[in-house]
């Protein structure tokens, strides 16, 4: 059940979306595709489920090579959202999941079950443009899921949403996955994809520039994370360490990109002098810190 993306190219005129792109998202995993805006994202969810064809390359699931009738029992989130405005929202995920070759009572059980887990019980027998944009995502999250597809392909699944919609959304994937759905998605949430992901894979400008599982990923990035707190919050000593990025982390503390020949204990040594520290550890960097180290600073 591994999808895999083989040497794949897309073209739009000029506009070079996608070269030589491949990656393989082994069955039952979560893969997370990463990238800036305009990376080739949507171009490849798009040429997965067809709605594009490659100008080369290949598209295979099971080791096949993926047609019309394949690619119909995929679950797929576009990114141009797209339900019938007019139509019941519970009435319209039983129809599409039916379109998916369940028994309308079976679809009805899931679409139900779905409901619930996404909170939408009040909104169920409204019209589809009666809801807010963030609550008619959901219902598009649950045409994707609730035919229990093998593989589904989920657009930027929690864009727009809000802190509380996102905690309800991300507990409906976690679901999916492990109810054994291979799932790729994308987003520009690094700290979400590194909580969901087993996989990434990282475009930019186009092509594959990292890929692979979340842990192989952080053991090849060369630089470590410091997370730092100091009484004061007056991290201006950092100054004088060349080239190190730093971000607000929670709690007043600050996360630290380490860069390659900076030891990590002379920012501690340098701390305690500035300052009385109530929290120092070293870690991996975050997929965040890879990332911008990957694309240069652009969009993370
Ligand atoms: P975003 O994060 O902004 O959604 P993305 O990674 O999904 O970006 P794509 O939408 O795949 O990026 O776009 C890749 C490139 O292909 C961009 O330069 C985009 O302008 C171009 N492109 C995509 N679709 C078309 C199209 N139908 N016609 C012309 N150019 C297109």
């Amino acid at each position: 059940m591994t999808l895999e993306v083989r040497n794949v190219y897309k073209s739009f005129g000029s506009v070079r979306a996608v070269q030589d792109v491949s990656f393989t998202v082994p069955a039952g995993r979560v893969c997370g595709l990463l990238g800036s805006n305009g990376a080739g994202k949507t171009t490849t969810m798009r040429m997965i489920m067809r709605i594009l064809l490659p100008d080369q390359g290949e598209i295979r699931w099971q080791g096949q090579p993926v047609t019309d009738a394949v690619r119909a029992g995929f679950g797929y989130l576009p990114e141009e959202r797209g339900l019938y405005p007019k139509m019941q929202v519970r009435e319209q995920l039983i129809y599409f999941t039916q379109l998916k070759g369940l028994s309308r009572g079976d679809a009805a059980r899931q679409v139900d079950t779905w409901i619930q887990r996404l909170q939408l019980g009040e909104y169920a027998r409204r019209r589809a443009e009666q809801l807010s944009k963030g609550n008619q995502q959901k219902v598009q999250f649950i045409a994707a899921a609730a035919s229990r597809p093998a593989l589904c392909i989920l657009d930027e699944p929690f864009t727009g949403l809000d802190p509380v919609n996102t905690l309800v959304m991300e507990e409906a994937f976690r679901t999916l996955a492990a109810e054994g759905t291979t799932i790729l998605f994308s987003s520009h949430n690094m700290d979400q994809v590194e909580a969901l992901c087993d996989d990434v894979v990282l475009l930019h400008r186009s092509k594959v520039v990292l890929a692979g599982t979340l842990r192989d990923v952080k053991r090849a990035a060369r630089r470590q994370t410091v997370r730092l707190r100091i009484e004061s919050g007056d991290y201006s000593f950092l100054r004088e360490f060349p080239g190190i990025r730093t971000r607000a982390a929670s709690g007043g503390a600050i996360e630290i990109t380490v860069p390659e020949g900076v030891d990590p204990n002379r920012i501690l040594q340098r701390a305690l002098q500035a300052d009385t520290v109530t929290e120092y550890s070293l870690g991996e960097p975050s997929l965040r810190e890879i990332y911008i180290e990957k694309v240069g600073g652009a969009d993370a």
